[in-house]
Parts: structure tokens; C-alpha cells; sequence
């Protein structure tokens, strides 16, 4: 059925030129390319040592090692709305009301904050996507769950479209209709799960990953003009497995 979808296909990627600029951020300067990229930056602040010396980082290529009965990913998305979308100077980011949550293997997950990456950064069976939203959350002791989504080219998509800066576009209301992420989220039984990191600095690992495999179809329109707003890559290249399996 995914392949049925795939319009294009994952391969295809949205290539655009590189616009090297400053901006202000938390830490340390880092770039997604030359010297402040992703093979710098552990060299650009002590706290982004687990960047090069972690064994559990991510994104990784998602080839899956065990097949493994999952549990069903529960979400009490109850509380969307009052989306607040600011540009981090490293990605499109989506703050969320509280009281959101991910349920997963008897834990709580409170929905912190979403964003976008474009390319993705994770691969499927060595192949990547023109985009991919990570749901960032966290436990009550403040580990970390984060939910990622692949996105596929094809038909436009009316979720999306609901997004600030796509309706800002449009001359719209910047925070009308909120985004209903359950219908963003219709498969909740197929997804990889591994055990991996932040992608940015610091890098901090513990982080637990779930991949899901259905893809949400977008527009290249859509895609091109996500990618637009940022104005560069922000994927970082994958990361060595190590001694760490994958299951789905
Ligand atoms: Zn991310």
C-alpha cells in the first residue's frame, strides 16, 4: 500500500541552495553545514561532547532487525490549538498548549513542541523523504519520546495547510482552525522503535524513537514552500547503529 501512495517517491529531494546566516540561539553557534556542521559540533562546546562520542545517536538509516509485536502508540492529543510557529534559526518549530499526551508502554509523554526537517533525517531501508516532523515529548522525570512522521509527495495536504505559516501565506489568520493531529496520526500499530538521541546539540541520548511507517502525503508545492521558509537543509547525516536494534 505505501507503494502505492508513493507519488515520486522518497528519493526524490528537494534540492536547494544553501543560505549560509547568522542568528541567535541557546549555546553555542551550530550550523547544519561547514565549519559549525554536524561533524563539528562536538568541537564547538564541551556540552555537545555526545555528539561525536555518543554510541546511541540519531537519526539512523531504519532498517528494521527484529520483528516484534508492538504495542498500539495511544495518544490523548486532547488540547490541540493556540500554535505559536517561530523559526529557531534551525527549524520551523510549532509550540503546543499543554496537556497533550503519548502513552506508550505504560508512560506518560507530555507533547512539548513539533518541527519540521526537510530533507528527512531518518532513512527507510537507505532511502530519504522530502520532509519530517518530530512530535518532541517528555515524561514526568523529563526523558524524552519522540514521534517521528516521513513525508511522501502527492496530493496536497489539508492538515498541513492549517499550519501558521501556511495559512499566513494564504493571508489568513496565522492562528485559525487548529491542526487535529489525530487525524494527522491514523496508523498507530506500525512504527519502528529504537533507542536513540536528540539530532541537534547537545545530542543528549535516552531518547526513545518511534518511526511511524505510514507516510502523510503532501503537495511538492507544500514541501518547496516548508523548505522555503527555512531556507536551507536541516538533516542531520545518519548515525552508526552500533550494538543497537531496531524492531518494527
Ligand atoms: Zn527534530
Amino acid at each position: 500500500m505505501r507503494h502505492i501512495l508513493r507519488i515520486g517517491g522518497c528519493a526524490l529531494l528537494v534540492t536547494m541552495a544553501v543560505a549560509p546566516f547568522a542568528w541567535a540561539s541557546e549555546g553555542a553557534h551550530w550550523t547544519y553545514e561547514g565549519e559549525e556542521g554536524p561533524e563539528h559540533w562536538s568541537e564547538l562546546s564541551a556540552e555537545f561532547d555526545m555528539c561525536s562520542r555518543g554510541l546511541n545517536q540519531s537519526p539512523i538509516d531504519l532498517v528494521a532487525d527484529i520483528d516484534a509485536d508492538l504495542p498500539e502508540l495511544i495518544f490523548e492529543y486532547t488540547n490541540p490549538g493556540n500554535l505559536v510557529e517561530t523559526n529557531t534559526g534551525h527549524a520551523i518549530q510549532d509550540e503546543v498548549n499543554p496537556g497533550n499526551f503519548l502513552v506508550f508502554v505504560d508512560k506518560r509523554y507530555e507533547l512539548k513542541q513539533f518541527h519540521f526537517h526537510s530533507p528527512s533525517e531518518h532513512l527507510v531501508d537507505g532511502e530519504a523523504c522530502p520532509m519530517e516532523v518530530h512530535f518532541v515529548h517528555q515524561d514526568q522525570n523529563g526523558r524524552y519520546a519522540v514521534l517521528g512522521l516521513i513525508f511522501e509527495e502527492g496530493e496536497r495536504n489539508e492538515l498541513i495547510d492549517n499550519l501558521p505559516s501556511f495559512r499566513a501565506e494564504r493571508g489568513e489568520d496565522p492562528h485559525g482552525d487548529p491542526v487535529d493531529f489525530n487525524e494527522l496520526i491514523t496508523d498507530r500499530t506500525n512504527y519502528f522503535l529504537y533507542n536513540g538521541s536528540l539530532t541537534t546539540p547537545p545530542c543528549t541520548e535516552g531518547v526513545q524513537w518511534i518511526i511511524l511507517k505510514q507516510p502523510i502525503i503532501v503537495s511538492p508545492e507544500q514541501i518547496q514552500h516548508y523548505h522555503d521558509l527555512l531556507g536551507f537543509d536541516n538533516n542531520r547525516p545518519i548515525q552508526p547503529h552500533n550494538s543497537r536494534l531496531v524492531l518494527d
